[in-house]
């Protein structure tokens, strides 16, 4: 794994606009499960539902049990692991001027990484439907304990989380910028991304194809392992702060 760790510093050294594209897999040590990895509550709740537009807006209900329980693991416990750490060193070291993430815990963000585009939204706000008004998670989960649906503190309305659901587009200010970072990208970085779910993997594909170099770290295969230049099948709170010592 050294000489791999030694190319992968010398890749970031030499790029002039690395960005990192990260996956559910990055958080799996800081105790958030995976989707496809591991059980737990994922799996207590169905997909279908908790993940679908239409079903929300048939019965929110549903959605805000889910994430009654989810608030634990994904928002109240988690804290940021050496992998987002080592990230945010590297934007703070010049080296790493984006994260574009798939993910909605706001871990990027608490590690110290700044310039974070989140595809799928962050489970950490949620707005009115009705009003508007957008309110911080921490607002809204102690109306849990009392209703469920939750209402809006400001006008009774409807509220709704500020994920991207199925059946919904990915937010336009998000794909433009994570769209500029990746023609402007000369290295990109996978952590944590079985690089499966589109549109979203389409964005390593795309800097490949524009000529960026590729480094994947992810415990499992991809379809993407054959064209990179490094990989490692290792876990991301392992690999990264190695990378970031040798720079
Ligand atoms: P995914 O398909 O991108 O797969 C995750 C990958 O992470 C797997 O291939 C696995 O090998 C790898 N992995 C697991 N532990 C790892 C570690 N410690 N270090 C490096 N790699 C590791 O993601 P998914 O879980 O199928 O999720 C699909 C979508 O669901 C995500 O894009 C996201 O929107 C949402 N989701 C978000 C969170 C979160 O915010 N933390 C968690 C679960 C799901
Ligand atoms: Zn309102």
């Amino acid at each position: 794994m050294d000489k791999r760790v030694e190319r992968a510093a010398d890749l970031i050294r030499q790029a002039r606009h690395a960005i990192a594209f990260t996956g559910s897999g990055i958080s799996a040590e800081s105790g958030i499960p995976t989707y496809r990895g591991a059980g737990g509550v994922w799996h207590k709740y169905d997909p279908a539902k908790y993940a679908s537009i239409d079903y929300f807006l048939k019965d929110p209900s549903y959605w805000w049990r889910f994430f009654r329980e989810l608030r634990g693991p994904l928002l109240q416990k988690a804290r940021p692991n050496q992998g987002h750490l080592a990230l945010a060193r590297l934007e703070a070291e010049g080296h790493l001027p984006a994260v574009i993430t798939q993910n909605i815990d706001g871990l990027h963000q608490a590690a110290g990484s700044r310039n974070v585009i989140e595809l799928h939204g962050t489970a950490r706000r949620t707005s009115c439907m009705d009003c508007g008004t957008a309110f911080p998670i921490d607002e809204i989960l102690p109306i849990l304990d009392r209703e469920i649906p939750p209402r809006c503190p400001r006008c009774e309305g409807n509220l709704r989380p500020s994920v991207i659901l199925f059946g919904e587009a990915l937010p336009p200010d998000a794909l433009e910028k994570a769209d500029h970072e990746t023609r402007a990208a000369d290295l990109v970085i996978v952590v944590g991304s079985s690089l499966a779910v589109y549109p979203a993997a389409s964005i390593p594909e795309m800097a490949k194809t524009n000529g960026a170099g590729l480094i994947i770290v992810n415990v499992d295969p991809t379809p993407m392992d054959s064209v990179a230049d490094v990989v490692f099948h290792n876990s991301a709170g392992t690999v990264l702060p190695q990378i970031v010592a040798r720079i």
